[in-house]
């Protein structure tokens, strides 16, 4: 039995064949649609979501499926204080797949350790949002034809978006890449992505200011919004969050094949009128959302049913219980049964925490 608490969790192959399902539930959606009857997937959303938890409905029902769960912390024990691991026993008792968003890092991979049945992260915190990814890889190559050989502009919220993240990562595995990190310099890419990812996988990369000055070199656009739940002061928010508006007329240097993307929801990073564009790729890679998180849920049932047993999700011969993790999202700490856990990287002498993956 397999979760999926990071993009890092699937390799490439793994990739290319969910990619793969998915285009064959576009054409042959009837061959699937009795694919898990009798199964049952449990949304557990601590914190709002539209696409992602629809999404998840809809894919597990076209899949003849059925879905429980709650869409706000409020409706759920949480609010008594119940832990997520106790939230995440409890659900394996009634649901054979569980899909999970919280706003603390590292709440996956909480759930993943207390659950008997797969776990999906459905985000937490500003650490990872890997179904998102695997939503942005079948827009890639659903538009572009693969994912090799590109130059992709990522703009807005570097810092705090996860999703920016766990694309980096995911295009850190594919040839010639190029990344143009447009931001703030308030909200650049964090050092552990720059170093970790981009730096120790050889991509190339800059980091720019402007959108204008950048745009005709790219081939694939990817706009965020200016994340205002995880600021810390307001005032900031309000002064970062009009940095960047993509309008039709700024769209005029770009490439005819550029496709602009972006996870959604939208605040104001790009004009209304940009919709129309042929290049607005953003309302498909929604749809796109959907069938690969079919395709995620057929492959990760699949494993359980082969092999019931669970991965091992960290290795565990290696784990410090002397560091304390420094990072305030994380949730180790804040619930009493895990103790703070580190294990080395690659890197010697340094360690991270098991839940954020933020290094001591
Ligand atoms: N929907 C995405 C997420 O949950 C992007 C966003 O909220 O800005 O991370």
């Amino acid at each position: 039995m397999r979760s999926l608490i990071d993009i890092k969790d699937l390799s490439v192959k793994e990739l290319d064949e969910l990619c793969k399902t998915a285009c064959d539930i576009i054409k042959h959606p009837k061959k699937y649609a009795h694919a898990c009857e009798g199964k049952k997937l449990a949304t557990l959303f601590f914190e709002p979501s539209t696409r992602t938890r629809l999404s998840f409905t809809a894919a597990m029902m076209e899949l003849g499926g059925n879905v429980l769960g709650f869409s706000e912390a409020t409706s759920s024990s949480s609010a008594k204080g119940e832990s997520v691991s106790d939230t995440c026993k409890v659900v394996s008792n009634f649901a054979d797949i569980i899909a999970i968003r919280h706003p603390k890092d590292g709440a996956g991979l909480v759930a993943a350790l207390a659950a008997n049945v797969p776990v999906i992260n459905a985000g937490d915190g500003m650490h990872a949002h890997p179904t998102q990814t695997l939503a942005d890889l079948l827009t890639i190559y659903r538009e572009k034809g693969g994912f090799n050989n590109l130059t992709i502009g990522m703009c807005g919220d570097l810092k705090y978006g996860r999703t920016v993240h766990s694309l980096t990562l995911a295009m850190s595995r594919y040839k010639n890449i190029k990344l143009v990190l447009i931001s703030p310099k308030e909200l650049k890419m964090p050092d552990y992505v720059i170093n970790d990812i981009i730096k120790k996988n050889h991509m190339k990369y800059k980091e720019v200011t402007s959108l204008e000055d950048n745009i005709k070199d790219l081939d694939i656009l990817y706009m965020t919004r200016i994340q205002r739940e995880r600021f810390f002061d307001q005032k900031e928010y309000e002064r970062l969050k009009n940095s960047y508006v993509l309008t039709v007329d700024k769209l005029k240097k770009a490439k005819k094949s550029l496709r602009i993307l972006h996870p959604l929801p939208r605040v104001n990073e790009i004009s209304v009128k940009v919709d129309d564009d042929p290049r607005a790729a953003y309302f498909r890679q929604t749809l796109n959302g959907k069938y690969i998180r079919m395709a995620l849920i057929l492959k990760l049932l699949a494993l359980a049913k082969k092999n019931p047993k669970k991965e091992p999700l960290y290795d565990k011969k290696k784990v410090r219980y002397d560091l304390k993790c420094k990072n305030p999202r994380c949730i180790s700490g804040i619930e009493q049964e895990h103790e703070h856990k580190f294990v080395p990287t690659n890197k010697k002498g340094e360690f991270k925490c098991i839940y954020c993956e933020q290094k001591h």
